[in-house]
């Protein structure tokens, strides 16, 4: 990406093993992501460009001498975040903040350098031509991250949800939320054909109206109470705005969109009057995969249903595009 708007497809020097504990893994499939669109509407022009993508699911091709539990041909899932696995942080299950830790930003390519390879990737036991393959994709972030927010909110048979954002991201928090027992599911959304496949994720209802409107009905859905948990997917401050309209008291607010601001109302009318809980950060996918890893490969959850465009790398511009227009949902690259 060279600035807002201009993201070309360049030739560059094919990764190599540069510590002992890298991996070299050849990219089967990658995709564009929601939290990609940021820079494509903000970053200045720059003359040296950036590589992008975090999320890929491939073959190792390479391992360091260190590498203990990996082998050449493995198909492996890779976290969005590289880590250790085994720091104090990351026996915690906070794999985002581990302190050896980082972030991929290489992955919508042909190949990635996996550092600190035997802590980060998770072997899948598929193949190239698995039909599993977008679902697996989805462990990599996006139906992971919907789960993470599920999880600091608390989500169980007994809460009531609000899903605010019917993007990518708020379609797997809908589906991890009924995953994990909730039975009320309230999905705000506006586009039609993403809040039908909310529907058939698990949500129970839908609010297209946003702001004051949309808080109206959610209340008037749960009584004028609102829900126990709310889970923010957008990033926007109109978002969390929403989010602290329609939680019950005591209730949380867990946010995984990317906060598009700093400073934000916690005061006696917005989170503390009603003694509200805010919570959420960046998803730790790595202390998820192996528990959802199965249901992926049994069949019991689809979160690969997000991706509704192909394009091989060649045409990735043109993904960014379609994903801004809103005419994708998710799209996936096939090198
Ligand atoms: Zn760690």
């Amino acid at each position: 990406m060279y600035g807002a708007g201009d993201v070309r497809v360049e030739n560059v020097p094919d990764p190599t093993l540069q510590a002992p504990t890298d991996a070299v893994v050849r990219v089967v499939r990658a995709c564009v992501c929601g939290s990609d669109l940021h820079p494509f509407h903000t970053m200045p022009a720059s003359a040296q460009g950036s590589p992008m993508g975090h999320e890929f699911i491939g073959v190792v091709e390479e391992i360091g001498s260190d590498v203990a539990t990996l082998q050449r041909g493995d198909f492996v899932i890779a976290p969005f975040a590289y880590s250790d696995n085994t720091c104090e942080f990351c026996r915690e299950g906070l794999h985002t903040s581990c302190r050896q830790g980082g972030f991929f930003s290489t992955a919508q390519a042909e190949a990635v350098r996996v550092p600190l390879a035997d802590g980060t990737l998770v072997k899948a036991p598929v193949g190239e031509d698995s039909a599993l393959l977008p679902s697996l994709l989805t462990l990599s972030d996006v139906f992971l991250t919907g789960h993470h927010a599920a999880v600091r909110a608390g989500v169980n048979p007994r809460t009531t949800v609000t899903v605010i954002g019917d993007g990518a991201v708020g379609l797997s928090a809908v589906l991890a939320a009924k995953r994990l027992g909730a039975e009320r599911i309230v999905l705000m959304g506006r586009h039609k054909d993403r809040t039908d496949l909310g529907r058939e994720f698990g949500a129970t209802d839908v609010v297209a109206e946003r702001g004051e409107k949309g808080i109206a009905n959610v209340r008037e859905l749960t009584g004028g109470d609102g829900t126990h948990t709310v889970l923010e997917c957008v990033g926007y401050m109109s978002a969390y705005e929403m989010a602290y309209g329609v939680v019950r008291v005591g209730g949380v607010i867990s946010r995984v969109g990317v906060p598009q601001y700093e400073e934000a109302p916690i005061g006696f009318g917005s989170l503390f009057g009603r003694n509200i809980t805010l919570t959420g950060g960046p998803a730790p996918v790595r202390a998820y995969i192996e528990e959802l890893l199965p249901d992926v490969l049994e069949g019991r959850i689809e979160p690969g249903k997000v991706f509704d465009r192909t394009v091989g790398l060649d045409a990735v511009p043109e993904g960014y595009r379609a994903m801004d227009a809103r005419e994708a949902l998710k799209v996936l690259v096939q090198p």
